[in-house]
Formats: structure tokens, sequence, C-alpha cells
């Protein structure tokens, strides 16, 4: 079929790159980011790999756990869990399709490479998979485990492209640069997904008669692959609101289209009424891809990307932004190396308050609209977009804290964490980035808060010290209730004057700005 071709071609032109062709003894599907079986192109294409020699040859998938990178990229407990899970679920998929998985430990980051290198001489493996991630650490790890294999071993490795819809030298500007604008570069990249005429799910099938690896290489499998990881919060609640496992990713997107995708340009903004897929979770871990998504939505649009219904066009443009943090990331890794895309935002002083900074994180700000959003995110792993932007917003420009802070902290306790969309976030927030908002558009967090969510369900939700008060008072209890009232309810006065901060703040930033 035409999904088998362009991989079956691949496969044949690094066969000749090598001077003929490497003799296939076993094949191994590295698994990383990209924790599903249905449209991965890796294992697709290492499942082909593994039919090809006769019998008796076998493919083994592999994850390997790295404390040290979870560590370095101040992974979020709760996230590790949601990953461990996922593994789970996996692992099961794998097993009905006759491939076992193998679950080996890096102590240190750089043992990654030898611990490869000790699965593929001991499993004789001759060929291996894997799908591309996009960061710089990522990358260089990478290369290092290729030339470890190619050069040493001999070994014969095969990366495909997983994370972006488009490849990143694909999108480019007429003068073929990478875009830093959104508007265009989405314009650019609908064209591209929409020339895909049609779309093929690649589906690994099951051996019928799998060769028995788990009994010829029983050492291999004798360490317990991780269920779980401890974290703070309720784990029964987790498995609940984030179940694992790719059915559920789905079953999850096809209800969102269904029934939620046409209203979503109206759902999205109003957070207390979960109107948007709540998909990232599973986008990020790879449970989904971004493909799979927008070919639910096409599907469901009568194939349109920028056209058709309202609800399900602004769904596509979100992924589109996704796509596009990502594009950024690969064109321009300072971003990710703690910098700002405008180095002059970088002279900002930023203010070194450290009680400010926790009353955020315990939603302790006295601006209840921000400590409803830093509540369910302390409670849940999760917080609504419209929230992210406010809270990150209210860091910065009212607490004129560096906006570095908040994306460590949001990385450290999401369930979604993810660099290139965490990183996009902030930046756009702080107006440090790409395509930002001007620095002097400040979000007023009350009239944040009166508009999208106009009688206080949301607060209500999160602070439940406010439960009690009506929609006129809940924006702004200090101010509407009399002060031996206010006090009863045991909610702190806010902790800034909007006002004076947004002086402060504009005054630093024009500043700041305008050294040369
Ligand atoms: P939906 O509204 O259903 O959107 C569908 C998908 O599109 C999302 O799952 C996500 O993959 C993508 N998407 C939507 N909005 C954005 C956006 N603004 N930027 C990039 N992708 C988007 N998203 C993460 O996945 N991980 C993060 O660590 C992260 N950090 C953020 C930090 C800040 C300060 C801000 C402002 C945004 C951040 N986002 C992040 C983007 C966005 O808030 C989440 O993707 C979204 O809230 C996830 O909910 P959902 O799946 O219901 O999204």
């Amino acid at each position: 079929s035409s999904a088998t071709s362009p991989i079956k071609a691949a496969v044949k032109s690094e066969e000749e790159r090598h001077s003929g062709p490497i003799v296939t003894r076993n094949a191994l599907m590295w698994f990383r980011n990209d924790l599903r079986i249905r449209d991965n192109k890796a294992l697709y294409a290492a499942s082909m790999r593994s039919k090809v020699g006769g019998n008796n040859k076998f493919l083994v998938a592999l994850y390997i756990v790295s404390e040290e990178e979870w560590a370095e990229h101040d992974e979020a407990p709760v996230k590790i869990d949601f990953w461990m899970r996922n593994l789970v679920t996996l692992t099961a998929s794998l097993e009905k399709l006759g491939i076992p998985l193998v679950v080996k430990t890096a102590k240190e980051k750089t043992d990654v490479v030898k611990v490869v290198e000790e699965v593929v001489k001991g499993m004789d493996i001759s060929h291996v998979f894997w799908s591309q991630e996009l960061m710089v650490d990522e990358r260089r790890r990478d290369r290092q485990v290729k030339e470890a294999l190619l050069r040493h071993s001999g070994v014969y490795v095969e990366e495909h492209e997983d994370q972006l819809i488009v490849p990143a030298e694909d999108v480019r500007t007429k003068t073929g640069n990478p875009y830093a604008v959104f508007t265009p570069f989405y314009n650019t990249w609908c064209k591209l997904v929409e020339s895909e005429s049609h779309y093929l799910e690649i589906t690994v099938t099951p051996d019928a008669n799998p060769p028995k690896a788990k009994e010829l290489y029983a050492e291999h499998f004798k360490t317990k692959s991780p269920s779980s990881h401890p974290h703070p919060l309720d784990v029964n609640e987790m498995k609940r609101r984030y179940p694992a496992g790719e059915d559920e990713a789905h079953a999850r997107l096809e209800k969102f289209v269904q029934e939620k995708g046409k209203k979503y340009h109206q759902g999205r903004d109003v957070p207390h009424q979960d109107g948007t897929s709540v998909l990232s979770m599973y986008l990020n871990a790879g449970v989904l891809s971004t493909r799979q998504c927008i070919v639910a939505a096409r599907i469901a649009n009568k194939n349109k990307i920028q056209s058709g219904d309202d609800g399900l066009k602004t769904w596509i443009k979100e992924l589109g932004w996704r796509e596009f943090y990502r594009h950024i990331l690969v064109a321009f890794p300072r971003v990710c190396m703690s910098r700002a895309f405008q180095p002059k935002t970088e002279r900002v002083q930023w203010s070194d308050n450290n009680e400010h900074f926790q009353r955020w994180i315990e939603g302790k700000t006295g601006f209840p609209i921000v400590d409803a959003g830093m509540r369910q995110l302390k409670a849940t792993g999760y917080m609504h977009n419209r929230l992210r932007m406010i809270v990150a917003c209210f860091l910065v420009k009212d607490l004129l804290i560096n906006w570095q802070q908040g994306e460590k902290y949001f990385m450290s306790t999401l369930i979604d964490g993810d660099l290139a969309s965490n990183n996009g976030g902030w930046q756009w927030s702080a107006s440090t980035g790409t395509d930002s908002q001007p620095y002097f558009r400040v979000f007023n967090p009350l009239l944040q808060s009166k508009r999208y969510d106009p009688k206080g369900d949301y607060i209500r939700r999160w602070v439940p010290e406010l439960k009690m008060l009506t929609e006129q008072q809940i924006h702004e209890p200090s101010h509407a209730l009399p002060p031996k009232e206010f006090a009863k309810l045991g909610y702190p006065k806010p902790i800034v004057d909007h006002a004076k901060a947004k002086d402060k703040y504009l005054t630093e930033f024009k500043r700041a700005l305008a050294l040369s």
C-alpha cells in the first residue's frame, strides 16, 4: 500500500548506503515519547524489518528509565506516573502483537548509550528503530547512541519523524528561513497538511507465530517494569481523571470531536465548563499523535482545516500552535536553554521577592481568579489554558518575577508538562517570545475574572473560602465586603495593588528595551 512504500524505500536506500544489505538478525524498537502502537512509523518499520529474513527473527521493544533525565528536566512526579501507567498499557498492547518489552534503568544519563549497546549485543539485534525527539539534549544523546551502534557494532539505526506533522525544513518563508510569527507559519503549514490528500493509519499486525524471545533471552526480562511513580496527589483520583492507554485517548478524542468540537470556539474560554479536549497529556506522552487528532477533526469538518465549522477549525488551529512551538524549538534551540527569544528582555531587573513567589504557588495572592488557577494546578496537575495565561501574566507583570521561575514551577507540577509548549506559553505571556502579546498589554486580573468566570463558578470550585460569596462579591472580596466580614473568610488581601504593579512593570520593561 502507499503507506508502506516510503518505508521500504528508506530501508533500501539505507542498505545501499551501507554498500549491501546488513544481514537481518533481530530488530529493536526503542520507545521514548511515542508510547503507542497505532500511527507509529518507527514501530511499523521495525515490524516490517523483523519480518524480513525468514523465521525465528523477532522484534523486541525497549524502554529506558532514566531518573537523572527526569530530574534534569524538572519532570513532575504526576507526569512520570502517567507515563509509567501508559507503559503498562503499552506493554499489554505489544504482548498481543507478540512483541515483548524490555525495561532497563540508566543510573546516570550517560549510561543510556551503554544500556542500548548491552541490549543490542545481548539479544543479537541488527536493526534499531526509534522516533526522533526534538530537544537538544535528546538529539545529542541519540547521535551518541547512533554513533556507538553504527560505527562500533555495525548495527543499523533508523530514525523516524514523529514529533512534527510537516518536517521542520519544509515549512519555510519565501526567503527560505524558519517562521518566527504564527499566522504566516500557520497558513503555510495548513497548505502542506492539506496537500496530504489521504491519510492511512499504519497498524502493526501480530506475528502468527512469534518467536520465543523471552525464553531465549530470559535474563533481559528479569527487571520488573515500573507501573507507577510516587507523587503527592490522590493516586485514584489521578487514575480516574487521566486513565492510561491508547484506547482511552482515542475514546476521549472521538467524544470531544463529536460532542464538544463544534462548540469549542465558545467553550474553550469558559474554564468551569470543561469545553476543551484535555488531551495534552496523551499528546505529550505520544499515546496519541497530533496527526491522529487532525485527522479526526478533519473527518468531522468535511476534510477542511482553515474553513468549515468554527469550533473544529479553531481546535485545529490550537494544534497548529503546538506544532509552531515545536518548529521554534528546532529553529531556535536557545529558547529551550533558558534564554529569551528576544534577548533585550533579558535585561529586565526581576524581583526576588520569594514570599510573593510562594504565595503565587500556593494560590494565596488575594486575587481569586489567580488563586483558583494555581490551586487547580496543585490539586490536579492540570490547568485550563485561559488560567495559564492569567497566572503567567500575573507572575511576570504584577509580581515582576522572572518568567523562567514560573516555567520551571509549571514543568515540575504539570501532568502535561512539555518543554516546547510550556516555554512558548510562558514567553508569549511574558512578552519575551516569538509572536508574543505586546509588552504593554497587561491583563487586569479583575476584568479577566469577570469576563471569563462571570458567575464565579470556577473560583468557587477551587477556592472554598469564597464559596458562599455572590457573583458580585467573589471577584474582589476585599473590596466588596466590609473589613470584618472579609476577615472571617480566612482569605488573604491582595498582595499587590494591580495599578501600581502595572506601572512599575511598564517602567522597568521600557527601561530594559530602551537600553542599547
Ligand atoms: P485543547 O484546547 O483541547 O487543545 C488541543 C491541543 O492543542 C492541546 O492538547 C495542546 O496539545 C494543543 N494546544 C492548545 N493550546 C495550545 C497552546 N497555547 N500552545 C501549544 N499547544 C496548544 N501545553 C502543554 O501541552 N504543555 C505545557 O507544559 C504547557 N504549558 C503552558 C504554559 C503556559 C504559560 C501557557 C499559556 C500555555 C501552556 N500550554 C501547555 C498550552 C495549553 O495551555 C495546553 O496545551 C492546554 O491547556 C491543554 O488542554 P487541552 O488538551 O484541553 O487543550
